[in-house]
């Protein structure tokens, strides 16, 4: 499939510094911040700096500079938040069934408490 990306969607928006953001880790080619309506006691959204919409356009178009910067990224996230020994959950939801609120790439990161079975159906 064919991704378009567009260029005003809220995480773009904060790639262009035009809104705030919580920000946990910056590198070459990904951010990290916290999400704004946190569902676990750390709640972190990590994203790549490309215009990437879904992890399947990412895996497609992405060079490997930006998926090993991104990959470290999610791990050094949750070292320095000290979740990586109780553990923690990586989610990326992705289009229409995946109920993706914004078009671009983001994994969840959720930690802090019992998370519970992965999926509720509804
Ligand atoms: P998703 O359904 O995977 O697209 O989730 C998008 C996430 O972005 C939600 O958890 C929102 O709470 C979060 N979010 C939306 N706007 C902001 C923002 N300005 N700063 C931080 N997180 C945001």
């Amino acid at each position: 499939m064919a991704y378009t990306y567009d260029d005003q969607n809220i995480f773009a928006k904060i790639l262009r510094k035009e809104i705030p953001n919580d920000t946990v880790l910056e590198t070459e080619h990904s951010l990290a911040f916290r999400d704004i309506r946190p569902q676990a006691p750390l709640h972190v959204l990590v994203i790549p700096k490309g215009p990437y919409v879904t992890f399947d356009h990412f895996a497609q178009e992405a060079s490997e500079a930006e998926i090993v910067d991104y990959v470290r990224a999610v791990g050094e996230v949750c070292r320095r938040e000290g979740v990586a020994e109780d553990g923690w959950r990586l989610i990326s939801n992705a289009g229409r069934d995946g109920v993706q609120e914004v078009p671009h790439l983001h994994v969840h990161v959720l930690a802090g408490r019992g998370l519970g079975r992965m999926l509720e159906r509804g």
